[in-house]
């Protein structure tokens, strides 16, 4: 490990948190895509609300968000121009759980569980642990992000299990991209009709535009 790359244990909510999603709700897995899609809206939206007052953050005309699966390096990758996140929104934002979040997420989903699967999915956004969820497809994840209005970017990573850790990186734009280093027995979304069935299915009402790039290799 090179001298600039820091670790971090995870915030004490953030492991059970990460233990129920990824085992809880394993099938309904494919929701990973509307949240990481969802986020990535939500940060478009913001820096689009943001430069109303600072035309410095103005969105570049073609913003939108980029589905982009890579068959040969077994990634999938989330990227958006939105308003992106510093060193120390990364560690605040990705490594604890800000609200209180994971009992009353663990007690819905003992409570729904009995009515039906199908209520389980709704649980994750409504609590709030949507990131997260890319470890139910992803044994690693990655995020590079550079905040709109600065000229750093830091890539955050982590195998989901306890720590995660934070390293100076390059992006040329603001913005964020996530990637998800699939686990074996999710090739599924390397498929780029997969992953647009998904999207349609989920991520119907999003606002911002969204790409799905062909799958290489
Ligand atoms: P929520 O969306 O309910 O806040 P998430 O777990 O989905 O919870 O995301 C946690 C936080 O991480 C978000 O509130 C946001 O601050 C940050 N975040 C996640 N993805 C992005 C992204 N693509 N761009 C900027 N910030 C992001
Ligand atoms: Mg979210």
């Amino acid at each position: 490990m090179s001298e600039t790359v820091e670790r971090h244990e995870f915030g004490a909510e953030v492991g059970r948190l990460l233990d129920l999603v990824v085992h809880a709700l394993y099938s309904d897995r494919e929701i990973f895509l509307r949240e990481l899609v969802a986020n990535a809206a939500d940060a478009t939206d913001r820096r689009r609300f943001e430069a109303l007052t600072n035309e410095a953050l103005a969105l570049p005309p073609d913003a939108k968000v980029l589905i982009a699966p890579d068959k040969a390096a077994r990634t999938l990758t989330i990227s958006d121009a939105g308003i992106g996140m510093a060193k120390d929104d990364l560690a605040q934002n990705l490594g604890t759980i800000a609200r209180s979040g994971t009992r009353a997420f663990s007690q819905a989903l003992g409570d729904k569980t009995s009515e039906g699967e199908d209520l389980r999915p709704s649980l994750i956004g409504q609590f709030g642990v949507g990131f997260y969820s890319a470890f139910m497809v992803a044994d690693r994840v990655t995020v590079t992000s550079r905040r709109a209005g600065t000229d750093e970017a830091w890539t955050w990573a982590s195998d989901g299990k306890g720590s995660y850790t934070l390293e100076p990186a390059a992006r040329e734009q603001a913005g964020t991209d996530i990637v998800l280093y699939l686990k074996d027995d999710a090739d599924e979304y390397l498929e780029s009709y997969r992953l647009d069935h998904v999207v349609r299915k989920w991520a119907d009402n999003i606002a911002v535009p969204i790409a799905i790039r062909d799958a290489e290799g």
